[in-house]
């Protein structure tokens, strides 16, 4: 298969992450005109720089469910902030949000040994809440890939493969290996994958050719890829009780 058709986005910013230069109904109209039927926005945790206060992800209901045809999933990158896995979202904010990515960023967490990064990682898995470890190929965070692909299975987490680390001059130089490791690893083990664009302006959104590329390089069977429809997303969050106000066939 080389021609795969991409619903969905798991990973997007707009202006309120304080680095990224977009409105949300700027991505949202972008995902519509691109085919996206699915957009998570997930703006970075408040302990990173420039972040908005925690208000503005604990207030995401005022948000319709569906924006210009889009499915919108109210969601947040959060920071990771030690090595159990803790996460800058208070647990009562986290139990309202559709979608949490758990994230290692520098600028926010020192980055430690490959045993405590990887401890950082499985911490978050283990936290009910969060549905994806994003970009967890990032070299500057060396982790045991195994470990961390057999801890998603586990624990039933999504392993985001993070569109923007892979170009040679992307937010993340050095992932491009790492990242095909891990993806040959969810492969090997029956982890599920999800393809986020890390879009930090809306021309970024959906946008999925490097880690397409990787996918198809690797032979990743689509039944583990979650965004080739939309019911696989919506499956999976309703599965851990999330989306309650959806109906599903
Ligand atoms: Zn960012
Ligand atoms: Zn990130």
């Amino acid at each position: 298969v080389t021609t795969l058709k991409y619903v969905l986005d798991t990973h997007t910013h707009t202006t309120a992450s304080g680095h990224a230069y977009t409105t949300l109904l700027e991505n949202i109209k972008e995902a519509s005109e691109y085919g996206i039927k699915i957009l998570a926005t997930t703006d970075h945790g408040p302990k990173m720089p420039g972040a908005s206060h925690i208000f503005h992800i604990a207030n995401m209901k005022v948000l319709p469910r569906e924006i210009y045809g889009v499915t919108l999933l109210r969601g947040c990158e959060a920071n990771i902030m030690d090595f159990q896995g803790n996460l800058d979202i208070p647990d009562k904010v986290q139990q309202k949000l559709d979608i949490i990515i758990a994230s290692l960023h520098d600028v926010c967490i020192v980055p430690g040994s490959i045993e405590e990064n990887t401890a950082a990682l499985i911490g978050a898995m283990k936290n009910p809440y969060v549905d994806i470890i994003g970009h967890c190929g990032n070299p500057v965070f060396p982790v045991y890939e195994e470990e961390v692909v057999k801890a998603a299975k586990e624990n039933d987490v999504l392993i985001e493969i993070n569109n923007s680390s892979l170009p040679v001059n992307g937010s993340r130089s050095g992932s491009l290996h790492i990242c095909k490791k891990v993806a040959a690893l969810c492969k090997e083990y029956g982890v599920k994958v999800t393809l986020g664009s890390d879009a930090h302006s809306c021309f970024q959104i959906g946008r999925f050719q490097d880690a397409h590329k990787l996918l198809m390089e690797i032979g990743m069977p689509q039944e583990l890829i979650m965004n080739t429809e939309s019911s696989k997303i919506l499956r999976y969050l309703k599965n851990k009780g999330k989306l309650e106000d959806l109906q599903l066939d």
